[in-house]
């Protein structure tokens, strides 16, 4: 693999049909390095007529893929997730440039995780099958049969793993799949087609498309794509759903959230901490599901509070390529000013800076979008701070007393991804969790997703799961075959 860091990764053509392809838009745009500032490469645009020719393909790669068997088509996913694995390092270290994440995080989950997902549904694809029903006589069966094309657009955090997480369910059901990368991190998809490729996959069965809105919508607005599975804001849920209902097509929407984190006095304080930092410093913050909003019963704040600062000023931010590094840069400039910007509101609004509170003094650092793990006390529900999404390293703490006050509070919000609940009594946590509005809940952990755990949001976070047997019902139909053994009553 050519090394960005050094400058040299050429210009990023679209992947179709098995290959790279010239856009025929002839538009380009450039990806950075969100921790320098430098240019990794130039990207082709794909406009209008791109998207035609990787639906065309698609159709073709469907006609074959969608015709093998589930034993089959587990086989090519299966080697294309040893492959994943024996690259794990090299696609660690684009996935770095590309995102500014923690090399430390990305080479144990970025990659890793992708893999597991394509080897859980490579394992899956032999036993998807209908049913069979007697009826007395005739009977009917069903077939679990593909959607046909789909199309997946990816957000910026976890590239590579987004990428996996649609395109492995989709292909073990036998669908073809285009997938559009975020503008912001175009890069590992490609590195993906390319090893689908490598592992048998036949050409057009997935094919990357690049580019901003305007490319999402080609693929959302298009008559011959079934399925769209969206990552991203609620904002373009919301347009994605509105376009994709113009030819009615299946959704999947994986969208943002504000998500509570529940500590009760009685929880073990030193895991309550470690929990709240992983559920909101974990890839500087830029993690969906965070537990941002971080409810802690009045007998343990005081504590949790001092224990919280005192770690949160341990963290190592830093160049994302140091091994030692725990804190990355921010996706852009852009996304970096915005988070700032919730800074300044929470100091305006009262909330109390405990630590972190701006940009790091490193001077080497200035040309990244590094921002400082920061954690706010004395919130207040109504800030803007506990009610927006930030998508950065900011944590905003609140104090509750009774379990009934909690549960509401919580779910005062438009959002319902995820939450989390500490505490040492497992009928009270259960007792919670059943009340939350979140499509995925922790017990004494936080932002843990195995693949074989559906995931996905309720409110306004999400629609449809990913991972789990559930996302085969998300990217098959059924067919309905009633059987007749002897002929045809007729009432004329
Ligand atoms: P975004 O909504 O700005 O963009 C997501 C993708 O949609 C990009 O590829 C973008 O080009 C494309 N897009 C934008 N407008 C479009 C349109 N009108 N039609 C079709 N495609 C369009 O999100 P982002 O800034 O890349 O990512 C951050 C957001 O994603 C946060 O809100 C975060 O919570 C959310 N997210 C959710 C999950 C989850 O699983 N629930 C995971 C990661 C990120």
């Amino acid at each position: 693999m050519t090394s960005p860091a050094k400058g040299n990764l050429p210009e990023q053509k679209l992947y179709i049909h098995g290959r790279y392809q010239d856009a025929l838009s002839g538009r380009s745009f450039e990806t950075v390095n969100p921790a320098t500032g430098e240019v990794i490469c130039s990207v082709q645009v794909a406009g209008a007529e791109d998207v035609e020719a990787a639906v065309a393909s698609a159709r073709e790669g469907f006609a074959r893929w969608s015709r093998m068997s589930g034993t089959e088509r587990g086989r090519v996913l299966n080697k294309a997730q040893r492959i994943l694995r024996e690259r794990n390092r090299d696609l660690a270290i684009l996935e770095v440039l590309d995102t500014g994440k923690p090399i430390q995080e990305a080479e144990v989950v970025d990659v890793i995780s992708g893999a597991d997902c394509v080897e859980y549904y490579a394992g899956l694809a032999a036993s998807l099958h209908g049913e069979h029903m007697d009826l007395g006589g005739d009977f009917f069966y069903t077939r679990r049969e593909p959607l046909g094309i789909c199309a997946g657009i990816g957000a910026w955090n976890y590239p590579i793993q987004i990428a996996c997480w649609k395109s492995a369910p989709a292909l073990a059901c036998g669908n073809a799949m285009i997938f559009k990368p975020a503008e912001l991190t175009p890069l590992t998809a490609l590195k993906l087609a390319e090893i689908y490729t490598e592992a048998g996959l036949p050409d057009g069965c997935f094919n990357v498309v690049q580019g901003f809105a305007e490319t999402g919508q080609a693929l959302t607005r298009h008559p011959g794509i079934a399925k769209v599975s969206l990552t991203g804001e609620v904002g373009t849920g919301k347009k994605v759903m509105a376009d994709a209902a113009q030819s009615l097509k299946h959704v999947t929407l994986e969208l943002g959230g504000k998500s509570p984190l529940i500590v009760f006095d009685d929880a073990d304080i030193e895991h309550a901490v470690n929990g709240a930092l992983l559920a909101n410093f974990y890839t500087q913050g830029e993690v969906c599901s965070n537990g941002t909003r971080v409810f802690v019963q009045e007998g343990l704040h005081d504590a949790f509070l001092a224990r919280l600062v005192e770690k949160t000023k341990g963290l190592k931010l830093g160049d994302p390529l140091d091994p030692k590094t725990q804190i990355g840069a921010l996706i852009s400039r852009e996304h970096c000013e915005k988070v700032l910007g919730y800074i300044d509101l929470g100091r305006k609004e009262g909330a109390e800076v405990a630590v972190g509170g701006g940009r790091p003094e490193n001077a080497a650092l200035a040309r990244g979008n590094f921002v400082l793990p920061t954690v706010f006390a004395g919130c207040h529900d109504d800030m803007a701070i506990v009610r927006e999404e930030i998508f950065g390293p900011v944590l905003s703490l609140l104090s509750f007393k009774e379990e009934e006050e909690v549960i509401a509070r919580a779910n005062a919000t438009p959002f319902g991804l995820s939450a989390g609940v500490f505490t040492r009594d497992l009928a009270r946590a259960h007792r919670v969790v059943a009340r939350l509005e979140a499509g995925t809940c922790w017990i004494n952990t936080y932002n843990v997703t195995p693949i074989e755990m559906p995931f996905g949001g309720v409110k306004q976070s999400g629609i449809g799961r990913e991972n789990g047997r559930i996302a085969i019902e998300h990217y098959t139909q059924l067919k309905s075959v009633y059987v007749a053994l002897n002929g045809v009553d007729s009432p004329y």
